[in-house]
């Protein structure tokens, strides 16, 4: 999609390089600038610096420089179609499509509108099984097993989700709400080809939020407390959960891949939840498929290292990545 260089002009005119900025690191005014803690580089007193009146930023200790389109693409992963429009939605301007017909427009509109309807859902689901999990000292007792501190669960955004068919009907009162099976977290079974019957998808498994690297909540990986199979379950595709595009702790690792300068891709999600509590905040998981290019080059957006760590047996990964 090109978008014409006189939109980016107004665009960039618009925005406010640090109200952008100031979302993620905190800034604080020093002079006619604003200073922080640099994200692209690990640092203890402050050498990143937001010019409001030349609408930049650049760190003293790295180099790093560029403007509010740049930040969006460097520090949040964004491309530059996805950066041009996350800032065109915070001024409310819409960004020109002109390729486009109005219908395809119009499509285009209703599919991010349910999409923001499915994650608004997950959202509600997950922070459901997190007030769940507070609640179920078996499951506490697991992850403590695990080695894991409330510290870790909490970063994670981990939760627990009880046994029952219908536990999610007390979270939704509209259990029968298509979005529930579209979102994939409740099953509709077929009897006798007519009679339906709904039941939840997660039944006493520990839950992990999945999260694209906007943070919002697309989908689930469920694990059980025992030794039941299937151990993993995750979210069906969606929507919004596309298994071969996204990587389970990706944005709760994107700051530390630029410490740590390389990435480690494991296979699961209490790898990354174990590594992250040994003091390794750069592994990410593939979500239960092989690993794709397009995983690869989104991982290439946040470091030059790819390291895979994998088990070994037939599951292994079905792609080599060379780190620059
Ligand atoms: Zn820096």
């Amino acid at each position: 999609m090109a978008i014409p260089q006189s939109f980016i002009t107004e665009l960039l005119s618009r925005v406010d390089v640090v109200e952008v900025v100031g979302r993620y690191v905190q800034l604080k005014k020093g002079g006619a600038n604003f200073m922080g803690l640099c994200p692209f580089h690990g640092e203890k007193s402050p050498s990143f610096s937001v010019s409001p009146t030349k609408q930049f930023y650049h760190c003293f200790g790295c180099g790093k420089n560029g403007n509010a389109i740049s930040f969006l693409m460097d520090h949040a992963g964004m491309n530059f179609v996805e950066a041009v429009k996350e800032l065109a939605g915070q001024i409310g301007l819409q960004v020109p499509e002109e390729e486009r017909s109005p219908q395809e427009r119009e499509r285009a509109a209703a599919e991010r509108q349910k999409q923001a309807t499915l994650t608004d859902v997950l959202e509600k689901a997950g922070e459901a099984w997190r007030k769940q999990l507070k609640g179920s000292p078996r499951a506490v007792a697991y992850l403590k097993g695990r080695g894991l501190s409330g510290e870790i669960a909490r970063r994670f955004g981990l939760g627990y989700a009880p046994d029952g068919w219908h536990g999610l009907a007390s979270v939704f009162p509209a259990y029968d709400d298509p979005l529930l099976l579209e979102s994939g977290l409740v099953i509709v079974a077929t009897e006798d080809g007519s009679e339906a019957r709904r039941y939840d998808r997660f039944r006493d498994r520990i839950m992990f939020p999945i999260r694209n690297v906007k943070g919002e909540c697309i989908g689930f990986g469920g694990r059980v407390l025992g030794d039941e199979k299937p151990k993993y379950l995750n979210s069906p595709e969606t929507p919004v959960f596309h298994k071969g595009r996204e990587l389970y702790g990706l944005y709760e690792a994107r700051q530390a891949l630029r410490e740590a300068g390389y990435v480690l891709v494991t296979e699961g999600y209490m790898d990354v939840v174990a590594l992250a509590q040994l003091g390794f905040p750069n592994a990410v998981a593939t979500l239960g498929t092989a690993c794709t290019p397009e995983h690869v080059q989104k991982l290439f957006r946040f470091t030059d290292s790819v390291v895979f760590s994998f088990d070994g047996d037939a599951a292994g990964p079905a792609c080599g990545a060379q780190g620059a």
